[in-house]
């Protein structure tokens, strides 16, 4: 198998590697057919998270399933299949709610070091049953793909951000996750989305979203359009210590901040008081991966939400350099970019 690996220059390469055994009798083998860059993998490029001698990257791919051990029951060989960018037991009281993040034994993450790299020809797959989702009829790859990760992660990060249909809802960010978040916070019937991002590009598609894009420092912008109320509920995409003080500065009292950006490994200072006086809810998520299919799939399949011209570059997997530079580039025209294993 060839997988994507990246070093502690944070020099990108695609090296050979040996073909991945089944993790044990509830396990999978996929045949990658396309994986996504993702912002976080990003932190890695940017040296944000070290890597050390080498980290087999990626966790966002969809694929066929190969070869399966005797415990598995859902897939079968030769079912196209999205895998879950967080893996859990699968076998335990917090993976029956559906949510990897509260397994007992857990949370694993492809592409981290725990997990292989799904920026590959292939990857291994533990406890299949729960990691992997045969591909829905009529669920296209781009949807797919989104499934993985940043669609499941853009909804949690609204369908946890406590607003009611008709209130007002900041968005900052618009990466994918941030444009998935826009675009959820309209189907779960937000009155008003206010979105934040300092490329015009990206603006442009929160706009073709159904956002509205005020100008101004974004917490100024807030207020002037809640009439110094503040958002209902402002989802924080980014996470760096700017966004996070203007996600507290944006909110109204009795709001909630909804963070689902990946911050750094510092910690961030928090007006913990300040908070405590306006009520206000923090709340921070790494997606329910396997838990939001339920709910996306039907708005995929419906139309109400749409995941069109979130991926917009594609690359074979052996570009996969030119691949992480165009996304660390965070310009206006990629948002996000897919590598596809050639033949
Ligand atoms: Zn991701
Ligand atoms: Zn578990």
């Amino acid at each position: 198998m060839r997988h994507v690996v990246i070093d502690h220059t944070r020099t990108i390469t695609v090296e050979e590697a040996p073909d991945p055994d089944l993790t044990g009798p509830d396990g999978a083998i996929v045949a990658i057919e396309a994986a996504t860059i993702c912002g976080s993998d990003l932190h890695f490029f940017d040296g944000d998270i070290p890597v050390g001698d080498g980290l087999a990257l990626g966790h966002e791919c969809i694929g066929r399933v190969v070869d399966t051990g005797p415990a598995v029951t859902s897939v079968a060989v030769g079912d196209r299949v999205l895998v879950s960018s967080v893996a859990g037991c699968g076998a335990c009281v917090g993976c029956a709610t559906g949510d990897p993040v509260t397994c007992v034994l857990g949370p694993q993450v492809f592409g981290s070091g725990m997990l292989g790299g799904c920026q590959a020809t292939h990857v291994a797959v533990p406890a299949a049953d729960f990691q992997l989702l045969a591909i829905p009829e009529g669920i296209d790859d781009d949807a797919a793909l989104l499934l993985t990760d940043n669609l499941a992660t853009g909804w949690a990060g609204a369908s946890r951000a406590d607003f009611r249909p008709g209130e007002t809802v900041a968005v900052i960010g618009l990466g994918a996750v941030g444009l998935c978040a826009v675009r959820s916070a309209v189907a779960l019937g937000a009155g008003e989305v206010l979105a934040f991002d300092p490329v015009a590009g990206r603006r442009d598609r929160a706009l073709a979203s159904g956002a509205t894009c005020p100008d101004g420092p974004t917490a100024d912008a807030v207020l002037a359009a809640t009439a110094g109320r503040g958002a209902a509920a402002v989802i924080d995409a980014v996470a760096i210590d700017e966004t996070l003080d203007a996600s507290f500065a944006a909110v109204r009292a009795g709001g909630t901040v909804s963070v689902i950006g990946v911050h750094d490994l510092n910690p961030y200072p928090m007006a913990m008081l300040m908070s405590l006086f306006r009520s206000i809810t923090l709340r921070t998520t790494t997606a329910p991966i396997q838990q939001t299919w339920g709910a996306l799939v039907p708005r995929l399949l419906d139309g109400s939400l749409r995941t069109d011209g979130i991926i917009t570059d594609r690359l074979p997997l052996r570009d996969a350099a030119k691949g992480y530079a165009l996304a660390a580039d965070r310009s206006g025209a990629s948002l996000k970019v897919l590598l596809r294993p050639e033949d």
